[in-house]
């Protein structure tokens, strides 16, 4: 973020001149602060500055950020720009400070002075916050009003984007438009000098939101202390569905080994990790292992994702709360509500997502009795309304650094600075299918919505109207131009293609590769690694294991990929592993594959003379170059996964074997070709036939795991040493879901590094297909911009 200019010296002046303050006796200075100073205790923030250092003036909102007037000697000027610049209130993002000098008023006193009617709306929206120090301090203390009050909050904490309905954000425009305020909670609103002046959604037992206890037909239980009741329910093996800031979860006791285990039966999830919810830190610690202190710092920051954390090997939690998983998804209370649970009995409680399977997660009372009556013994609920769903984040340290498996409650809808101005070409993204967010540009910014989910049933879709109405509500653009991925598959892509909007197609991997790039402000040229699951290809093929030069945000060429191999049965193949084992094995060894197969899974021996015949005879048999099944394929041959019951599970099963044998060095070796069109083939069958024999003298499962992500690291290094020999580029972009694999992307960096290259990952958005959108929308608006022609291989 641009770091504002400092007082001393020349003022930038307001059309482009610039003068030195004079020395006399009193100045006058207007300032304008942008970035997220809405909402988040700025003006009192400024009031209570002004006034200690004897200022007279006003402080104001508007529609792009907040204005200053500050009148009286210089010195002091001086230090409330030093102390607004140095200190900022804890939730304040600022982005720019300019000021000039006016002439002097004789004014005395200082203000905070009411807003005009929005001209123009300011285009930082806040994110919602979790419950500050001051407030729980608040909540603790038997002589306060709003002692253990669900909710609540202050100007530097408690629910913003989940609550906000349109802007200018203020109360009538959030769902607490729904409670008055009593006398007390308005007196602290317009107080300057109070913590919740215009804190938009400060109320009080007498005046706001209640919380009650239902049973499944809806019935409201009768109990003086409902969260007392919900505690006694859960601590006796139920199941509760708690309405919570961005939608329900459903929880229960994690140590309890029945009622973790009921909770997978009736959501029909089988091994996905559930997230579990801890009271601090120290509780954290009694069950996970902190391996750095940004792990620590990541749980404990006001946005509260859920962080991956290695497992205690005694930690004494249910063993089905993340079964085959090293690590436990673990986040702290982020509401007063969740504070109050959390004093019940509990090592840990089960947070996962209040739905079924893919759907979304529910988030109006109704909803949630009509979708979770079947899972839930119990509801908590309460009647302060959320307008956008948003789910937990979930972030993991990779490379030293926060890297989001899920971007959403905490961070949505804060927006990414882009290296160029979009206005006059606004765009709005589509997203891909799986994990999808959309993205609206506005001006420099790219504003990426909340976690939308996969787009593979109606509800989701549903949510996805939802969410493209929302974010374009919020910032007041309606894009011209929409760009989407040209899968002819994906929903995403039919909204787009239905739209009147002009649209842009941008190839996936492509897009990975940009989003990575803008973040870094690197215009290109550059080398991208884009390794991920699936994404059509330019040649209409699957692609996923990609090496790109990126000339610009709008242009690349692919240069080398993986050994193309065939999916037989397509998608089911992305499901069953075995299939890719097959598909590796008879293009490692041809014929002889059959018996090796039924050798290696006799269970499913019918099943390979089948294949063999799909794939001679090409029948449902795409080819793919997808990283993704080549870690699916790896996974089966070890006995590790045979079936993906969730997205990713067999690359994450065989990255928590290599974890067991880090100290592993050696490396499968994959020769390189050169293929018809140029490119550089990566034989990933030399990697398979290794680990084949590997397998065969009985070499354990870790060690082979960790020698195949060996392998993958050094593959791409050597690919990468080649293009730096033609290219003269030395800037590698790595992006795609498989750089959520912790193992293989800090072994690649540090191979990378030693050989002098910069590389560069995702730390705004997700390296996988949650971060796709921002890539799209970079990479469209730079093509408008340019007026590149719509043909090369990334556009077309
Ligand atoms: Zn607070
Ligand atoms: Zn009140």
């Amino acid at each position: 973020m641009a770091r504002p200019p400092p007082f001393i010296g020349p003022i930038r002046g307001g059309k482009g001149k610039s003068r030195t303050i004079g020395l006399s006796m009193s100045t006058r200075i207007h300032i304008t602060v942008s970035g997220a100073v809405q909402g988040v205790g700025f003006r009192p923030f400024v009031y209570g500055l002004a006034t200690r250092a004897g200022l007279a003036g006003f402080v104001l909102n508007e529609p792009r950020g907040v204005t200053i007037e500050l009148e009286g000697p210089r010195e002091a000027i001086g230090v409330f720009l030093a102390e607004l610049e140095s200190s900022p209130p804890p939730l304040a993002r600022i982005e720019r400070i300019e000021t000039r000098e006016t002439a002097p008023l004789g004014e005395s006193g200082f203000r905070i002075r009411e807003s005009a009617a929005y001209g123009e709306r300011s285009v930082l929206v806040p994110p919602d916050l979790a419950t500050c120090s001051d407030c729980l301090r608040e909540m603790a203390d038997p002589s306060d009003r709003r002692y253990r009050y669900p909710f609540i909050n202050c100007t530097n904490c408690g629910p913003r984007y989940t609550i906000i309905q349109d802007l200018p954000y203020d109360r009538a425009k959030t769902t607490m438009a729904d409670f008055v305020m009593c006398s007390a909670c308005r007196a602290e609103y317009e107080d300057p000098a109070n913590r919740r002046f215009h804190a938009e959604p400060t109320c009080c037992p007498v005046c706001g939101p209640r919380v009650w206890l239902a049973d499944r037909a809806g019935g409201e239980v009768p109990c003086g202390a409902p969260i007392g009741e919900a505690i006694r329910c859960l601590s006796a093996g139920a199941i509760v569905a708690i309405k919570g800031l961005g939608g329900f979860h459903l929880a229960c006791d994690a140590a309890n080994t029945e009622a973790v285990a009921l909770l997978r039966a009736r959501k029909h999830r089988d091994l996905k990790p559930f997230a579990i919810m801890v009271r601090d830190a120290a509780a954290a610690e009694a069950i996970c292992r902190f391996a750095c202190d940004a792990e620590r710092r990541l749980l404990e920051s006001a946005e509260r994702p859920i962080v991956l954390l290695d497992k205690l090997p005694a930690h004494a939690l249910a063993e089905g709360v993340a079964p085959r998983s090293p690590s436990f998804g673990v986040m702290l209370p982020y509401t007063p509500l969740h504070h109050l649970l959390m004093e019940g009995p509990f090592r840990a409680l089960v947070m996962t997502s209040g739905n079924l399977s893919d759907e979304p997660i529910a988030h109006t009372n109704e909803d949630a009795f009509h979708r979770l009556a079947e899972l839930a013994d119990w509801f908590l609920l309460h009647n302060r309304r959320i307008h956008i769903r948003t789910d937990d984040s979930v972030v993991r340290v990779i490379a030293g650094q926060l890297r989001f498996l899920r971007r959403s409650r905490g961070y949505a809808p804060f927006p990414v600075k882009l290296p160029f101005d979009t206005t006059g070409n606004e765009i709005l993204a589509a997203g891909p299918e799986l994990n999808n967010t959309v993205c609206v540009t506005r001006g420099e910014y790219a504003f990426l919505s909340h976690h939308i989910g996969d787009l593979t049933n109606l509800a989701a879709y549903e949510a996805f109207l939802q969410g493209v109405e929302h974010l374009q509500n919020v910032l007041e653009v309606y894009p011209a131009t929409i760009a989407f991925d040209p899968h002819p598959g994906y929903l995403s892509t039919k909204y787009a293609r239905e739209q009147t909007a002009k649209g842009v197609p941008v190839q996936h991997h492509h897009a990975h590769a940009v989003s990575a790039l803008v973040e870094a402000n690197h215009p290109g040229p550059a080398i991208a690694v884009s390794f991920d699951g699936l994404g059509w290809g330019a040649d209409d093929l699957l692609w996923g294991g990609e090496f790109l030069v990126v000339h610009d945000y709008a242009r690349s060429d692919r240069v080398a990929h993986l050994e193309s191999v065939p999916q037989p049965g397509g998608d089911a193949a992305a499901k069953e592993t075995t299939r890719m084992a097959f598909a590796y094995l008879h293009a490692a060894f041809g014929a002889d594959a059959v018996r090796l197969c039924q050798e290696w899974f006799p269970d499913q021996a019918d099943r390979f003379p089948l294949l063999a015949r799909m794939i001679a005879r090409r029948v449902n048999c795409p080819h793919t170059t997808s990283m993704g099944r080549l870690f699916d394929a790896a996974a089966a041959l070890l006995g590790i996964c045979r079936y993906n019951t969730f997205h990713s599970q067999a690359p994450m099963e065989l990255e928590a074997q290599a974890h067991l044998a880090a100290s592993e060095q050696q490396a499968y070796d994959a020769g390189m070709v050169s293929s018809g069109d140029g490119a550089l083939v990566v034989k990933s069958t030399d990697v398979i036939r290794a680990l084949v024999n590997d397998i065969r003298r009985n070499v354990s499962a870790p060690v082979c795991a960790a020698r195949f992500h060996n392998a993958v690291a050094h593959a791409t290094l050597c690919v990468c040493e080649h293009i730096r020999k033609r290219s003269g580029l030395s800037t590698v972009a790595l992006s795609g879901g498989v750089f959520a694999n912790k193992f293989l992307t800090e072994r690649l960096v540090s191979l990378l590094e030693n050989k002098g290259f910069n590389a560069l990952l995702n730390a705004a958005v997700p390296p996988g297909d949650g971060g796709v959108s921002l890539g799209q929308a970079a990479a469209a608006a730079w093509s408008c911009k340019k007026h590149v022609p719509g043909d090369s291989s990334a556009n077309y």
